[in-house]
């Protein structure tokens, strides 16, 4: 699929649910969010057919994602729904880490590649006060999990306020290496005034190679992060709805006040 701009679109990431077992501060309210009426959301029948829609028109990579995507009930048959689409060579998600000693496993067997990883810092108090309530020990045994069930390559994600070079990102950096595995640093972002930069080890951010789309949990296929489009693929069939996006994928991102992280995925 190309878009006006010529760009290669062959990734989506799909937002499963837009709620969350931790409350990070620059993502979440701390009251979390309405619980969506069940009806709402997009069923797995419904994503699977959105997926392969994309993959006959050129995707070719999906990423999981929320919310948390490990707290949607079933995901594991989501995914062992999605591998089993040819044509689709890559299927990753991304993860706070806290559920994965009980299902990186089953994950793994049910066609998962592999897994992004957040981890902000590795001391415990500024852990539990950036999620609101978490517990850093539950990440890093998700993490080592993860490297045991071989979703492979393991990258960790790390929220920066400032730069890479900053204390609690070298922290991350070192432990990284130790594990001998990677981290993208993502600057701290504000979809509504616009406020984005790119991601120090990974493509976010490089309007001019931007090769995604994104599809909310409620069904709304969005052109960029930074944009308050969203085409309803209930509303409009899925092939409208990709189209529509497709047509109004922006040149480069903008602001969206339509939508939050945790409701976009990232
Ligand atoms: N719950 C999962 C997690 O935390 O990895 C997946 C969803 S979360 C919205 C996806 C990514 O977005 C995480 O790596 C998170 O750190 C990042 N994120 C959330 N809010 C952000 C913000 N305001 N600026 C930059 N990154 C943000
Ligand atoms: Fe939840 Fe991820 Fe948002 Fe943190 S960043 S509140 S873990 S969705």
């Amino acid at each position: 699929m190309l878009d006006c701009f010529n760009r290669n679109i062959d990734y989506l990431r799909i937002s499963v649910t837009d709620r969350c077992n931790l409350r990070c501060t620059y993502c979440m309210p701390a009251e979390g969010v309405a619980m969506l009426n069940h009806n709402d959301i997009l069923s797995f029948d419904e994503i699977a057919e959105i997926v392969h829609y994309g993959v006959e028109h050129g995707v070719r990579k999906v990423r999981l994602t929320g919310g948390e995507p490990l707290i949607r009930k079933g995901i594991v048959n989501l995914v062992s729904m999605l591998s089993a689409i040819r044509g689709l060579d890559d299927l990753s998600l991304t993860t706070n880490g806290i559920l994965l000693p009980e299902m990186a496993n089953d994950l793994r067997k049910a066609g998962l590649k592999r897994v992004n990883i957040s981890l902000d810092t590795l001391d415990p108090e500024k852990f539990a006060s950036i999620t609101r309530k978490g517990n850093v020990n539950d990440v890093l045994q998700g993490i080592n999990a993860a490297i045991e069930a071989e979703l492979l390559p393991v990258k960790l994600n790390c929220v920066i306020s400032e730069s890479s070079s900053e204390p609690d990102a070298l922290m991350v950096k070192q432990f990284a290496s130790e594990k001998n595995i990677e981290v993208r640093f993502i600057h701290l972002m504000n979809l509504e005034t616009g406020e984005f930069s790119q991601v120090e080890g990974g493509e976010g951010g490089y309007c001019n190679t931007c090769n995604r789309l994104r599809l909310t949990a409620h069904g709304l296929l969005k052109p960029c992060l930074f944009s308050n489009e969203g085409f309803s693929v209930r509303e409009l069939g899925i092939a409208e709805a990709y189209r529509l996006a497709l047509k109004n994928k922006p040149e480069s991102g903008s602001s969206s006040t339509s939508h939050n992280f945790y409701n976009i995925g990232g």
